[in-house]
């Protein structure tokens, strides 16, 4: 099988990385429960940003978020691993900025994730990851985006979104933990 991935917030804890950094710097003490109520992507609220100052804060930060130490989800590594140990392909497909593909292709394999030159793609608008995923023939793909979601209705590939607060409205088959991957994929 042929099996594509976001990244952020799909297979790592970006956001959530994020709002504990925000607290930090900020010098807040925004709750956990207040940012998974959070019915939008973006996290600057609580903190009480008006959205420019909230991109601006994440474009200053983004180093830090990207590329320190972001945890991914549990048990997902493990388990690409292992679906590369069976037989299947792994992509990842990530419209993070092209500024950032080099260092995002190098922090992923630092942490142990299965990637290969060739099978990660980077820089592209969100419009744009229906393009990669229909000339790639994915088997599946799995992404937490609405925006990216809303794109891919009429695909072939078998899409799933990874739950999170902002997607809860979205009609598609749920990854709420990664271990039930096991339930849809031979592992
Ligand atoms: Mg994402």
């Amino acid at each position: 099988m042929k099996i594509g991935f976001d990244i952020d917030d799909t297979l790592i804890s970006l956001r959530e990385y994020a709002f504990h950094h925000y607290n930090k710097i900020l010098e807040k003490n925004v709750s956990i429960e207040q940012f998974n109520s959070l019915p939008t992507l973006y996290i600057h609220e609580p903190f009480g940003l008006s959205s420019e100052e909230g991109k601006n804060l994440w474009l200053t930060n983004a180093e830090h978020i990207f590329f320190t130490s972001c945890p991914p989800y549990e048990g997902v590594v493990d388990l690409l691993h292992k679906l590369v140990h069976n037989g299947h392909e792994i992509y990842y497909i990530t419209s993070r900025s092209k500024e950032y593909c080099q260092k995002t292709y190098d922090w992923m394999k630092l942490n142990n994730f299965p990637i290969e030159q060739g099978r990660f793609f980077c820089g592209m608008e969100d419009h744009e990851k229906v393009d990669i995923i229909e000339s790639l023939s994915l088997d599946y793909y799995f992404d937490d985006k609405p925006a990216v979601i809303e794109t891919l209705t009429e695909s072939k590939t078998k899409i799933y979104v990874k739950d999170q607060s902002y997607n809860k409205h979205l009609a598609v088959p749920r990854i709420n933990d990664w271990q039930e991957l096991k339930n849809i994929i031979k592992i």
